[in-house]
């Protein structure tokens, strides 16, 4: 009797055996399409990982599978592998790691096919003066259709505002067709514009990156401003005309439509970019395209490195030091090491690329597992900004502001430049403070304050959303002297304003941008060119291009020098670079001034005086002295509960017995558990147990002993508990 062995998306890390269903031979199966199968008392979606000749469970205990979906897998062999080692890598259940890698509609059993959509276009003969002068609607519709000679769909002309209501009289008339879009593969024709004449520092990129015909991993590291998207382009250039597809990851902040459009504007090649503004149709639909090998170029973020890829011919990461790439709860992977397995795996090349890489990263490359390609001088005309550091010790701040630094303001944008701002924190205030009796408005579920927002005016937890009104009177002594201590956007925002009245000031920030198109809005005031204060959190440090700018002004970036997490200086060093590199991107020289309170720290003066890269081999030194990665190998065992204590003593116990029982590698070791950075989050108190290891092969052993004896162990059902495996923070 043959078994179909399913992965079933439930918390649980094992398969599941099946019988098949009735009457169908089991020969034809092929491993990775889905079926429907009784799962309790619902049925699920899961997905055969193999046929087997016997189970260990009785056969008459075992259920039938309804029925199945594919007749082939929806997900190509490579990537089907890809999603099963990334689920044990990391420790995650493989029917859960399995649907993530699909798009929404194939994990809820969708077809796996397009829906062509319809489309509507004017008639070939079709004219407005066919209409009555007086027929309105009819004659906006019928030109709206005439801009689109290729069709457009009736989601697209509502959007453009049109009533489609009067789409059926038109086609009565017949003024107007609908028909159904293919998607078909295009002409040749590769390039829309010419590309760049490389400087020579690109050049040897290029010839370096062009001569891989098979698996090769590349840190590209280039300063801001060095040129790195003309390098993917023409990388990419040299993968299409080969009739193969690229793939390109974006940090979440980084996908926006400048960086799309950038792509759109070399090549005529079809393109897809993944984004959030998507149904799950667009994306089912952009998927195939990808699959089908019809869609070329890929863009997208962390979760598109599941996008399979007929012809595949190279994955580019752009901004691989940022954190976005690792997924923070559930399937707790990182895009960026999954896209070096999955091209090892598909044979093809792979650019990680930044101008401050991570230390890992590096780390590889100074030990010669990457090629390391180096641009250390900023392309076309642009020179390095003059980075100095104001040491605010003896200032007196004003809403955050040195003189100096208002000064500096001042003199840029009466020379006609424009001011870009930052500072890390949202909303008005960072704290409310009674000023008799030092009450604090804090959140009652996190150990944090309330950040006091005035743009609608509310309290505001940013650690879990939760918002309260502004109290009138304080809780504690009924004192009216409630006032705001320190300064974040909206504060920074107002100040500015009363500083330079006869200057636009534009705050960019998660607040600032919500609205649909509000950054468009933004970028389309900055590039007139007119002297501006931008002011904003690092949403302006990253993809954005702001040729104007000559002043960089950093507010408060160096708090992260002293973060308990030990990566903490690393992220700090990129942020501040990644900010700094906005300033004088095209033909005007930029300057950044930093204030700080520890100019004379030696971390800040080598990165300011010497780079990333000196500073990142001191930190690597430090790492290696403490025995931390990318020295060692280490998981997290996170755990939660609603009472206080819980979570560590589960954590201890854990410990315990792993002291006791285990089998432990040699090199195996753990500390804590400790309460976490933040104890309690959301109501849950919170607690954590490093476990790490020299060899990633013990680390893997000693989790999957720990996952087997989790998941058997009572206790562990009463806490809430997670692995994350190469952690991002602490
Ligand atoms: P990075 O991503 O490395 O920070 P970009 O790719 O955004 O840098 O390039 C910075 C600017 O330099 C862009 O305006 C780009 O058009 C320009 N640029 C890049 N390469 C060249 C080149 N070879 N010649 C002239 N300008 C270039
Ligand atoms: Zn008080
Ligand atoms: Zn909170």
């Amino acid at each position: 009797m043959s078994i179909l062995r399913l992965a079933i998306p439930s918390p649980l890390r094992r398969l599941f055996d099946y019988l098949p269903p009735e009457g169908i031979s089991v020969e034809n199966l092929q491993p990775g399409i889905r079926v429907i199968a009784p799962f309790g008392r619902r049925e699920v979606i899961g997905v055969l990982i193999e046929v087997a000749e016997e189970s260990e469970f009785s056969l008459n205990k075992l259920k039938r599978v309804k029925s199945l979906l594919d007749n082939s897998p929806p997900l190509p062999q490579h990537l089907f592998k890809l999603a099963r080692w990334a689920a044990s890598y990391y420790q995650h259940p493989e029917g859960d790691a399995i649907q993530q890698a699909l798009p929404v509609l194939l994990r809820k059993g969708n077809a796996c096919e397009f829906q062509h959509e319809t489309l509507w276009r004017a008639s070939e003969t079709a004219s407005t003066d066919q209409l009555k002068a007086n027929a309105i609607r009819q004659i906006e519709l019928l030109q709206l259709l005439l801009e689109h000679p290729q069709g457009i769909s009736t989601d697209a002309l509502k959007a453009e505002g049109a009533n489609i209501s009067a789409l059926s009289s038109l086609a009565e008339k017949g003024l107007a067709e609908s028909f159904q879009r293919k998607h078909s593969h295009h002409d040749e024709q590769i390039l829309h514009e010419a590309p760049l004449t490389l400087n020579s520092e690109q050049q040897l990129c290029i010839e370096h990156i062009n001569g891989q015909h098979e698996f090769a991993i590349n840190l590209l590291e280039g300063v801001t401003g060095s040129g790195k998207t003309e390098v993917y382009l023409q990388a990419i250039e040299k993968v299409l005309r080969q009739g193969k597809q690229a793939l390109v990851l974006v940090p979440e902040i980084g996908l926006t439509p400048q960086t799309v459009s950038r792509f759109k504007q070399r090549f005529s090649v079809p393109i897809v970019a993944l984004h959030s503004n998507m149904t799950d149709r667009q994306r089912l639909d952009a998927w195939l395209q990808a699959r089908e090998g019809i869609a070329r170029i890929i863009i997208g973020t962390r979760s598109a490195i599941f996008t399979p890829m007929k012809a595949p011919g190279i994955i580019i990461i752009d901004e691989e030091h940022d954190a976005s790439f690792k997924q923070q709860d559930g399937f707790r992977y990182s895009a960026r090491d999954l896209s070096v397995m999955r091209a090892r795996d598909e044979k093809i090349p792979v650019i990680l690329g930044s101008a401050t890489p991570s230390l890992e990263t590096l780390h590889n490359a100074i030990e010669g597992r990457y090629h390391w390609l180096r641009m250390t001088q900023r392309a076309g005309n642009s020179a390095p900004p003059e980075f100095k550091l104001l040491d605010i010790r003896q200032e007196n701040l004003s809403e955050g502001l040195s003189a100096p630094l208002i000064n500096a303001i001042r003199k840029h944008l009466e020379s006609g430049t424009q001011v870009l701002v930052f500072l890390n924190r949202r909303g008005y205030s960072p704290t409310l403070t009674c000023h008799d009796c030092g009450w604090i408005a804090d959140c009652n579920r996190c150990d944090a304050h309330m950040t006091l927002h005035q743009r609608p005016p509310h309290l505001h937890c940013h650690h879990c959303d939760k918002q309260a009104a502004i109290p009138q009177r304080c809780p504690e002594c009924n004192s009216d002297q409630l006032q705001p201590v320190g300064v974040g956007t909206e504060r920074s925002e107002q100040a500015l304003k009363a500083m330079f009245p006869d200057f636009p000031v534009i705050r960019v920030d998660r607040d600032s941008t919500q609205r649909k198109n509000a950054m468009q809005e933004i970028m389309h005031k900055v590039n007139t060119g007119d002297p501006c204060i931008l002011v904003g959190t690092q949403m302006l440090a990253k993809g954005h291009h702001f040729p104007k700018v000559t002043l960089v002004a950093i507010l408060n970036a160096d708090s992260g020098l002293f973060s308990a997490d030990f990566r903490g200086m690393e992220r700090t060093a990129q942020l501040i670079l990644q900010v700094a590199g906005r300033a004088g991107r095209a033909d005007h020289p930029g300057k950044v001034l930093m204030q700080t309170y520890h100019a004379d720290h030696p971390t800040l003066q080598t990165l300011v005086n010497h780079g990333y890269c000196a500073f990142a081999q001191e930190e690597l030194h430090n790492r290696k002295m403490a025995q931390l990665p990318p020295y060692t190998h280490y998981a997290l065992l996170r755990a939660e509960t609603s009472t206080q204590g819980r979570a560590e003593s589960f954590l201890a116990a854990i410990r315990q017995q792993l002291e006791d029982d285990m089998l432990l590698p040699h090199d195996a070791s753990w500390i804590g558990p400790f309460p976490s950075p933040m104890e309690k989050r959301a109501g849950m108190h919170r607690a954590q147990l490093m476990i790490y290891a020299e060899n990633r092969k013990s680390l893997h052993q000693l989790l999957a002993n720990l996952c087997w004896y989790l998941e058997q162990n009572k206790e562990s059902r009463k806490v809430r508990w997670s692995i994350d495996v190469d952690p991002a923070d602490t």
